[in-house]
Formats: structure tokens, C-alpha cells, sequence
């Protein structure tokens, strides 16, 4: 549960709203609560700063085009100053906010600049004129505009901070020529409205808030209760081990003994079922404990050459027996790599593994460059390929193609997610592209090492 977010949400419970003494009691005993969220709830604490970067960009979406065409039809139509200040918004503020949108450190000044073309333009059609106009609707959307990317208090503070403008101008209005042009009656009513529209913007995004905790609360749920579902496949694919080692020494000692014929074929029989359900269980373990975060990750320094080596000296004889051409390829210059090299070598491992049950004929490359500052490696197969439809699934958890049947003999279907978590685990991506008939190749970009210069 979100800390400190449990009163926020038990609001949006569904509540009686039949008028008696006992929900009047209950709505006064909230309301100090309530109010004092819809002024000052705290929106921008819920969202990452990505999220807050995808409003400013959307908001400069909607505003550029929108204000550059104002800005030419003001001027076609002989309103010079107003067209000059829409266009100087356009040019000299949203492009500055975009620009400021895109690094980390400037997201909530791109948020400041979008409300400065606001007020830019909102005071531009106060003093120009346009208020009695079309422009009122422009004034009203700024209440909107500063809810949306600044959350409750400053969409106050700006809001209402207008308003006491507007009515400085009009007080003002007798000293200042052209500050403000409009009627007292006029004043009166635009304040009211804007005072309303405030109101509105506030209630729509208090609500937009306490839907966002609602599904960030329920997330957080579903981590939390696929977290204990991991930690309980771990637990109990490690206990069934134990037995399974038992029944594996004991079948040994039963076959070392004088047997018919027909209890050989038995116990062989036996002794595969239990090598593939202990296959299935480890799988299931590596799987229970890299999602409940039980694998450590030791990221250091690592060269390929030494992987590939490995790699080499683990899965040459298989291709030997099997009458495949395995070849490695890596650079004479040292690849030097920032990962985990027991998790990659795990993650190879699959890849590999799934080649020697792909592909029968032919052979299986695989090779190391660097490609845009990062390490790449390719796992290359002429195997049967992959269907285009299968693709974006293969890296699913139980995805297989071709075994309906759900034969444990042709795996379970886990390997490519585990390769994935892997990846994930030390900072890798990992994407496939495919031929059917003619094989595959599976491609992890992963970071090079950074090496102290002498
Ligand atoms: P499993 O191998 O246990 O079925 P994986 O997650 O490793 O599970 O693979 C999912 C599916 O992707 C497999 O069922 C297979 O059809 C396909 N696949 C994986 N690797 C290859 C490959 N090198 N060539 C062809 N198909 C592959």
C-alpha cells in the first residue's frame, strides 16, 4: 500500500449519498480532509518525471500548432500586438519548453515556460482586447493548463493569482490607459467565471490525481502479490529437488542390481521422466528466483575473450556429436565488458541450448562487435526459424510453437523469458529476427566497460 496515500483512496470508495443525520456527520468529519486536498494535493509527487516530461509535450502538442495559427490569422486580420505576442510565445516559449523537456534536470522548468506562454498570451488578449471575443476561451483554459502541469497548489496560486490581476487592472484602469478596457458589469462577471472555471479545473484534476494513486495502489498490489507467487515457486521447486535427488540415487542403486529385461527398460524409462521433471524444476527455480530478486548481480569489468572461451569449451562437443560446424568469432582487439559474467554466460547458455533443439543442420555462429558505443552479440542458427506472427510471443512466459501437447520432453516454454529477466538484470536488451526454414539469430546489446585512461 502506498504510504500515507490509504486516506486519499478510501474517498474513492463507493459511499451512500442519501441525506440523513449519519452521512452528514461523516461528510463534516471529512471535509476538512477533503478541502484540503482539493487545494493543495501534491500531483506531482505521484508522477515520474517521465510521465511529467509526456504532459509538457503533450500540452506543447495542442498549444503550438493551435497558437501559430492564431497568431496568423491576428495578423491578417490588423491585430498586429496581439499576433506579435502570440508569435513570440510560439517561438521564444514552447520551443524553449520542448527544448528543456527532453534533459532529466529541466522537466519542471519546461512546466514554468509552458504557464509563461500561457500568461503570456492570457495578458496579451486582456490588454489588446479579445476577451469579449473568442479569446475568453483561451483565458479559460489557463486554469486548466496550470492544474494539468503544475497539480493542485500552483494551479491555485496561478489561477487565483490572475484573477487578482485582472481585478488590479480594472482598479488600476483609470490611472494606466489600455491596462483595462473593459466595464466594471464586464469585470464583475469575468472574475465570477473564471473564478468557476478554476473551480472546475481543480475538481477535474484532484480526480485525475486520485485515479493515478488508484492504479500506481493497485500496481504496487500486483508486484507485491507476484513477488510472493515467485517466492513461493522458489520455495517449493527447491524443496520438491530434494526428494527428486533421492529418487534419482535410488534408481542408480536399482539398476546397479541383477534385473529382468523388462525392469531395465522400466528403470530407463523411470530415470528419463525424472531427468526432465528435474530439468522442469530447475527451470522453474532460476525462473521463481530471478523474479523474487534472489540472484545477486555482480556487475564488473569483463573481457569477451574469456567468455567466448567458455563458451566454447561447454558447447563444442555437443555440436561435434550432433555433425554441426560451431563457430566463434570475436575480435584480436579485447572487447572489454560491463556486465555480470556468470549471468551471461547463464543467459548464452539458453540461447545455446535452444539452437542445439532448433537446428540439426547447418551450424551456430556466434560473434561479438561493437556497434554504437555497446557490445553486441549475435547468436546465429540455421535452424527451422520463426514464424513473424511468433515472434514479438517467443520471449513470453510458456510461449512455445509446436507443442500443444505440452510434452515436458520439448522444454516448458521458459527459456526465452528467463533469457529476457537476465538481460534485464544486467542492463541488456535482447531481440530476434528470424526466416522460417532458414534459421535465426538472436541479438543482446549489452554496455561495454569503461576503462581508466593512462
Ligand atoms: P522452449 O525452448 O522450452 O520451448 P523457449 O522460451 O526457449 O522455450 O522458446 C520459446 C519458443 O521459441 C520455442 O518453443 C521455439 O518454438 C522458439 N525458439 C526459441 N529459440 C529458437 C531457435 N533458435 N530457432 C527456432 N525456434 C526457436
Amino acid at each position: 500500500m502506498l504510504k500515507g496515500r490509504q486516506g486519499l483512496l478510501s474517498f474513492a470508495e463507493p459511499q451512500s449519498f442519501m441525506l440523513n443525520r449519519t452521512n452528514l456527520l461523516s461528510w463534516l468529519r471529512r471535509f476538512p480532509r477533503e478541502s484540503s486536498q482539493f487545494l493543495g494535493i501534491n500531483s506531482l509527487g505521484v508522477l515520474t518525471l517521465n510521465e511529467r516530461r509526456h504532459q509538457v509535450i503533450t500540452a506543447i502538442t495542442i498549444a503550438f500548432p493551435v497558437c501559430l495559427c492564431f497568431t496568423f490569422f491576428n495578423y491578417n486580420e490588423g491585430f498586429f500586438r496581439l499576433a506579435f505576442a502570440e508569435g513570440v510565445g510560439v517561438i521564444f516559449l514552447l520551443l524553449a519548453a520542448y527544448l528543456q523537456a527532453q534533459g532529466d534536470a529541466a522537466v519542471s522548468w519546461a512546466e514554468w515556460t509552458v504557464l509563461l506562454w500561457g500568461s503570456l498570451v492570457t495578458c496579451a488578449l486582456a490588454i489588446y482586447g479579445g476577451i469579449e471575443g473568442s479569446g475568453v476561451l483561451w483565458i479559460f483554459s489557463f486554469p486548466f493548463l496550470a492544474f494539468f502541469l503544475k497539480g493542485q497548489s500552483v494551479g491555485w496560486l496561478v489561477s487565483i493569482g490572475w484573477i487578482v490581476i485582472c481585478s488590479l487592472a480594472r482598479w488600476l484602469s483609470p490611472e494606466i490607459t489600455d491596462a483595462w478596457v473593459y466595464t466594471a458589469t464586464f469585470t464583475m462577471h469575468f472574475i465570477g467565471a473564471m473564478l468557476w472555471a478554476t473551480f472546475i479545473a481543480a475538481a477535474f484534476n484532484l480526480v485525475r490525481v486520485r485515479f493515478m494513486m488508484q492504479l500506481l495502489d493497485a500496481r504496487e498490489k500486483a508486484e507485491l502479490a507476484n513477488n510472493a507467487k515467485s517466492k513461493f515457486l522458489a520455495a517449493t521447486s527447491h524443496d520438491l529437488r530434494q526428494p527428486l535427488m533421492a529418487i534419482d540415487l535410488f534408481l542408480s542403486a536399482l539398476a546397479q542390481t541383477p534385473l529382468s529385461s523388462e525392469q531395465q527398460r522400466f528403470v530407463s524409462n523411470l530415470d528419463s521422466s525424472v531427468k526432465s521433471m528435474s530439468t522442469m524444476l530447475n527451470t522453474l527455480l532460476t525462473m521463481a528466483r530471478l523474479d523474487s530478486g534472489a540472484i545477486p548481480v555482480n556487475i564488473a569489468p569483463s573481457p569477451a575473450s574469456s567468455l567466448f572461451r567458455l563458451i566454447e569449451s561447454e558447447f563444442a562437443s555437443s555440436f561435434v556429436a550432433r555433425k554441426m560446424r560451431f563457430k566463434l568469432y570475436f575480435p584480436s582487439r579485447e572487447i572489454m565488458l560491463e556486465t555480470d559474467h556468470e549471468m551471461l554466460r547463464a543467459l548464452l547458455r539458453n540461447l545455446l541450448g535452444n539452437t542445439l533443439k532448433y537446428c540439426t543442420k547447418g551450424g551456430v555462429l556466434v560473434g561479438i562487435r561493437q556497434r554504437q558505443g555497446a557490445a553486441v552479440i549475435q547468436v546465429w542458427d540455421t535452424g527451422i526459424g520463426i514464424e513473424p506472427e511468433h515472434i514479438e510471443n517467443v520471449f513470453e512466459e510458456y510461449y512455445q510453437i509446436g507443442n500443444n501437447e505440452r510434452d515436458g520432453e520439448k522444454g516448458v516454454g521458459l527459456g526465452l523469458a528467463i533469457v529476457m529477466r537476465q538481460a534485464r538484470l544486467i542492463g541488456a536488451t535482447v531481440n530476434c529476427r528470424s526466416r522460417p526454414g532458414s534459421g535465426s539469430v538472436f541479438e543482446i546489446m549489452l554496455p561495454l566497460a569503461t576503462l581508466p585512461t593512462n
